[in-house]
This record gives C-alpha cells, sequence and structure tokens, in this order.
C-alpha cells in the first residue's frame, strides 16, 4: 500500500476513451489499496485554444484575466475523469487548486507555488476516495486565480506529492520516459533508466519538454522519487532521483535544444559601471527571465550587451528596454527571433575536461556558426541559428556516443 501521485498530461486525457484509459489505471492502483491522487492537465490543445481566443481580441491580454480563462481548461478533465471513475464505481472527488489552496504568489501566467494545504485531500483519501486535481492552477491568499505557467501541471503534481509526502509521483505523459535527446529529431535517441535531479534540472531548462523546470526544482528540494512514464504503455519509463556514483561515470547523459527564446542586443552603451545592472534590473521588474547574457568588451567607450528572453516575452522586453536605451544613450536595440539553443548536459562533466572544445568542434566541422556561449558546471549551451537546430542536436548526439549504453 503507498500513496501515489499521478499526473497526466493533455495527450493522456485528449478524448474521452482516454480518459477511460486513464480511469482504468488509476482503478488497478485504487484496487490494490493505495491511496491515488490524480492531478490532470487540459485536454491537448485545449490551453493553446483557450490563448487563442484572448489573443482574438488582443495581443496583450490582461494577466489576471488570462488565468481565469486558462484554468478552465483542466476543471473540465477534472470533472470528467471523477465522473468516468464514479461511473465504474470508483469512489472519487474532483478539486481545483483554490479548492484544495494550491497557494501561490500573485505573479499571474507563471505563479510560484508557496504552499499546498492537505487537509481536505487527506480527508477524501481516508474516506478511500481517489482524489483527482486540477493542475496548473492556484490561488493567491487573496483568493485570485493564478496559473503556473505552461505545462505547469508537473510542477503541481510534485508539489502535491510533496506536500502529502508521497511515496512515488509518477508523471504520465506521451512519450517511454526522458532520453537522451528528443526522438523526434535524432532516430537514436535511447531512454534513460534514471537521471539525476540536476541533470534532468539542466535538460528542462535547456529545453526538453518532458518536465516543467520548476516541478524539478520542487522534487529535487523535497527529494520527491519522480517516475516519467507512457500512459499508453506499461515500459516501465525513466526515475529522476537523487544523484548516485553510477551517474558520474557517464560524461553527458543528454542534448537539448530550446527554440523558444529570442535575442536581444542593446548596441553602442556607454562603456560604464552601472550599465548591465540598469538594463536587468529593468527586466526583472517585469518578471521577465533573460537567459545566456554576453557583453562584448568595450571598445572606443562604447560596448554591447546581448541577452536571450523567452520569445513570449519579447515584446514586453523591447517595451521595457526601448526607453531604457534610449536613456542610457545606446546607439541601437535589435532583437532576432531565428535563434535556437543547444546544450550537452551531464554531471560527469565536473570530473571530465574536454566536454566544451568537443561539442565546438563537433560543431564546426559541420559549418554551424556559434552565436553565443553559456556554461555551468554540468552544461554547455550554444545559441545557433534556428535552421541548424536538428543537425547540431543529431552531431551532438553521435560526438558524445549516447547512442550507445
Ligand atoms: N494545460 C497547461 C498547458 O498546456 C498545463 C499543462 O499541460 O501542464 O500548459
Ligand atoms: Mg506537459
Amino acid at each position: 500500500m503507498a500513496l501515489v501521485v499521478q499526473k497526466y498530461g493533455g495527450t493522456s486525457v485528449g478524448d474521452t476513451e482516454r480518459i477511460a484509459n486513464v480511469a482504468r489505471r488509476v482503478a488497478t492502483y485504487h484496487a490494490r489499496g493505495d491511496k491515488v491522487v490524480v492531478v490532470v492537465s487540459a485536454m491537448s490543445g485545449q490551453t493553446d485554444s483557450l490563448i487563442k481566443l484572448a489573443h482574438q481580441i488582443t495581443n496583450r491580454p490582461d494577466e489576471r484575466e488570462m488565468d481565469v480563462l486558462m484554468s478552465t481548461g483542466e476543471q473540465v478533465t477534472i470533472a470528467l475523469l471523477s465522473i468516468t471513475l464514479r461511473h465504474m464505481g470508483i469512489p472519487a472527488v474532483s478539486f481545483t487548486g483554490a479548492q484544495i489552496k494550491v497557494v501561490t504568489d500573485s505573479s499571474h501566467m507563471k505563479a510560484r507555488i508557496s504552499d499546498v494545504e492537505t487537509t481536505r485531500v487527506m480527508k477524501a483519501l481516508d474516506e478511500g476516495k481517489v482524489v483527482v486535481v486540477a493542475g496548473f492552477q492556484g490561488v493567491t491568499a487573496e483568493g485570485d486565480i493564478t496559473t503556473l505557467g505552461r505545462g505547469g501541471s508537473d510542477t503541481s503534481a510534485v508539489a502535491v506529492a510533496a506536500a502529502l509526502k508521497a511515496d512515488v509521483c509518477e508523471i504520465y505523459t506521451d512519450v517511454d520516459g526522458v532520453y537522451t535527446t528528443d526522438p523526434n529529431l535524432c532516430d537514436k535517441a535511447r531512454k534513460l533508466k534514471k537521471i539525476s535531479y540536476d541533470e534532468m534540472l539542466e535538460l528542462a531548462s535547456v529545453g526538453a519538454k518532458v518536465l516543467q523546470i520548476r516541478s524539478v526544482e520542487f522534487a529535487k528540494k523535497y527529494k520527491v522519487p519522480v517516475l516519467v512514464r507512457s500512459s499508453f504503455n506499461y515500459n516501465e519509463g525513466t526515475w529522476v532521483v537523487e544523484e548516485d556514483n553510477s551517474m558520474e561515470q557517464v560524461i553527458v547523459a543528454g542534448i537539448a535544444y530550446d527554440r523558444n527564446e529570442s535575442k536581444v542586443s542593446v548596441k553602442g552603451v556607454p562603456d560604464r559601471p552601472g550599465i548591465a545592472a540598469r538594463v536587468f534590473g529593468a527586466l526583472a521588474e517585469e518578471n521577465i527571465v533573460v537567459d545566456v547574457i554576453v557583453q562584448d568588451i568595450g571598445e572606443g567607450g562604447k560596448a554591447s550587451i546581448t541577452f536571450t528572453v523567452p520569445k513570449t516575452d519579447l515584446p514586453k522586453a523591447l517595451d521595457v528596454i526601448k526607453p531604457c536605451a534610449k536613456e542610457l544613450g545606446a546607439e541601437e536595440v535589435a532583437s532576432d527571433t531565428n535563434i535556437a539553443k543547444v546544450s550537452v548536459v551531464g554531471v560527469g562533466m565536473r570530473s571530465h575536461a574536454g566536454v566544451a572544445s568537443k561539442m565546438f568542434n563537433a560543431l564546426a566541422a559541420e559549418g554551424v556558426n556559434i552565436l553565443m556561449i553559456a556554461t555551468s558546471e554540468i552544461k554547455v549551451s550554444c545559441v545557433i541559428e534556428a535552421k541548424y537546430t536538428e543537425l547540431a542536436v543529431r552531431v551532438l548526439h553521435d560526438a558524445f556516443g549516447l547512442d550507445k549504453e
């Protein structure tokens, strides 16, 4: 008997037949005596459709209202799954984020969870019920609906698992687990048996779409064992767990890419203290997350700063940066959305030299120009032209021998 949190993504609850499939799997756990909490996403495509509706009206819809709108997708699926379970004779109850009090801050569309109340969920579990919780949403202390950013149901699930001290958080998706790279781009991609939180964190942060990054941060902080697996078969999946010695032996665990960033350059700014602080301070105030940053060496008293921000934040970033650049006496603000970031990730990098040079050589051999470089202890990222993404991923997968165990 275990306390299991299961999360089903959009494709797994894409229609009522698939919801019935989910219900059957939940039923097997319930039948063997497990306490089951199910966290669901909206039906696939639903969140996109809701966003599109708002964008028919304006391209800058109010963010508080967007949360009211987007959270409806998950309310549909919790109801449908509970109805299905009850129809099968299994006691079930659905809750929205506000009902169980998934408390978040008030930064709409990317709210962060501060607390998950467990009283109501525990009571229902003790009564033998399956508890179905809406992913992706929370509520502020004032009672406003918030959402956690795209893909946020993963974070809901891990946060609920952490709060309940669940034995495992199973993330059901439309892939078999975590792969060495995206199998859609590279047919040599291989499924990993396990991966450390830190590697998963880096992979998620550089575009591997299996898990939302916040969910991995939560899992790491509260040591929640996460199992990523497919809802369409019974294969074992990939464990995301604490690092062990065997993981150090592998130099590179995976390769990820991200096409959702855009590049902004502030050119010809006076080369004096405080400029970067001013530029990035202004972006931070608007809650815009900056990723790769490059500042060149000033020449003739002028320097330029180039950085990447999510494509979705580009209009807002430019709104902030243009007046700021003018005030600082910059010559020009330019932006480019035709970029991608490819990254190699592995905890083994800490103890092995030469990963970066191997990466640069592999890209150079294919004539791929590197626009920006960023590194961390267990990651090397290169920003390149978007059209080379697929080529870069394949070449790096080969260069690091990732097709072999
Ligand atoms: N439905 C939300 C989205 O599409 C949350 C999720 O699926 O995790 O981003
Ligand atoms: Mg998802």
